[in-house]
């Protein structure tokens, strides 16, 4: 039996020390807040669950969905309703995201609703696409210079940078190309960026491109919890690692104080691996603020009848400062029964903002006069989230830091990165699985 130490308890930490007890080893799991999750929490509000940090996860490959379904969860799996996003441009117009698109990125550039977003001028120089080399362009590392170069800055600054920015909180000049797999691969083979878009979404298998779990994504943290409690994984709350080495790790203690605590050491908590420079990562924040509005507002016919689809991204230079909004009760069916009425909104900031700016930003983005009086609860949550680094280290490091933003993305390394770190060797004891397909 081998004593491996985990630290953090977000999803990463949770996943990986999963798979770790099911191949035989003793995990101990250091945390250093009062509860697991990490970005995954939420709050409850007259008995519905609200998800405070992610609300879904990427069904792109099934990974996650096979995951879900070995955790006894299959079933509780929800699609989103099926229309687009809404967009805010610059001049706070209110628009359908391109029908056909991926990140913004548009199949067809001289569509109307391209058009409409991006000018005549920026959609014609967009058109450039088709006809440029597929090389030119492919050799960008992130998303932002790929598509500046093919499609132009109109393009990038009005239609992919407010989508990006909602779903990855960074502009595509900072997100890697690899983080949108295929999209290089296809622009060479099609000659096109466009047609590039078109062939990858033709190629997605059928159904939506995000779901959730119905009673929230905390539903998740509950379930790897329950099973890290059947194979009697310790999970140590408020210990706060300030070192990590192969084999040990030390701890602040109360007082100032420091310990070790031996043990194999996976990290899969932020700031303490650090790349060849010795740097950690920086950490970007996002505000978020919840608005749960009551059944009988004056906003409810027209937000059952025509809401903004699941919800709207905003452009720079709008007067709207939240950079995007869900309509939770809108795009999850599941939640707007529970909901019983009630339209759940929340919107992200990159500054913090008071009630009264989300409320304002809420009824512009929604097209409705929010009334002060109808919110009937708020919850405001700031998050600090790591920035992508790329280490060389002999200590594996797993989570958002390493396999970029997503659950998707950081369960599939999370799961990689323990099977190759635990894996049993010739006269290892057997495994918990082995043990209990033998019994
Ligand atoms: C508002 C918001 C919305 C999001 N929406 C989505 C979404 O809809 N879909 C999606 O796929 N992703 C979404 N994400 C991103 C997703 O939540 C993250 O990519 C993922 O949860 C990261 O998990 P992690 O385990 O890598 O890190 P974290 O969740 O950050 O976990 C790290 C853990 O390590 C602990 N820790 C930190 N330092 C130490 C230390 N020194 N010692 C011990 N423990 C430590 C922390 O307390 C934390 O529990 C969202 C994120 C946010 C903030």
């Amino acid at each position: 039996m081998t004593d491996t130490i985990v630290v953090g308890a977000g999803i990463a930490g949770l996943v990986a020390a999963r798979e770790l007890v099911l191949l035989g080893h003793t995990v101990r799991v250091l945390e250093a807040s009062d509860r697991a999750g990490g970005q995954i929490a939420a709050a409850t509000v007259d008995g519905v669950r609200i998800d405070l940090g992610a609300e879904a996860f990427a069904t792109r490959g099934g990974l996650v969905r096979d995951y879900l379904e070995r955790l006894g969860l299959a079933d509780r799996i929800e699609s989103p309703l099926d229309a687009p996003a809404w967009l805010c441009t610059p001049e706070n117009d209110l628009v359908p995201l391109p029908a056909v698109s991926l990140l913004g990125i548009p199949s067809a550039p001289l569509a109307a609703d391209v058009v409409r977003v991006v000018g005549r001028r920026g959609a014609w120089r967009a058109q450039l696409d088709a006809l440029l080399p597929g090389p030119i362009g492919s050799r960008m590392t992130t998303v932002g210079g790929v598509v500046r170069r093919r499609m132009g800055a109109a393009v990038l600054e009005r239609l992919v940078a407010p989508v990006v920015e909602g779903i990855h909180s960074v502009h595509p000049d900072q997100l890697p190309l690899t983080s949108v797999p295929g999209l290089r691969h296809h622009l060479l083979r099609e000659n096109s960026l466009a047609r590039a878009v078109m062939r990858m979404r033709i190629d997605a298998p059928a159904g939506s491109l995000v779901a959730r779990i119905d009673g929230g994504m905390t539903t998740l943290v509950d379930a790897l919890l329950a099973e890290l409690d059947r194979f009697g994984v310790a999970i140590d709350y408020g210990v706060r690692v300030i070192a990590a080495h192969p084999d040990h790790v030390v701890v602040a203690g109360d007082g100032g104080d420091e310990h070790v605590i031996s043990g194999r050491v996976l990290v899969a908590a932020p700031g303490i691996v650090a790349n060849e420079h010795g740097e950690t990562g920086g950490t970007t924040q996002t505000h978020l603020v919840t608005l749960v509005l009551a059944a009988d507002g004056p906003y409810r016919d027209a937000l059952v009848t025509a809401p903004r689809g699941t919800g709207v991204l905003v452009a720079r230079g709008s007067t709207v400062q939240a950079r995007a909004l869900t309509h939770a009760t809108a795009k999850w069916p599941g939640l707007r029964e529970r909901a019983a009425g009630r339209e759940i909104v929340r919107l992200s900031y990159e500054q913090p903002v008071d009630v009264e700016q989300a409320r304002r930003d809420a009824s512009v983005l929604l097209g409705v006069s929010i009334p002060a009086d109808s919110i009937e609860h708020v919850e405001t949550v700031s998050w600090n989230r790591a920035q992508r680094i790329t280490v060389d280290n002999e200590l594996p490091l797993i989570g958002e830091q390493v396999a970029g933003t997503g659950l998707a993305a950081v369960i599939a390394h999370a799961v990689d990165t323990a099977h190759e770190f635990g894996a049993p060797t010739d006269n290892a004891p057997p495994s918990n699985e082995q043990k209990e397909s033998a019994a």
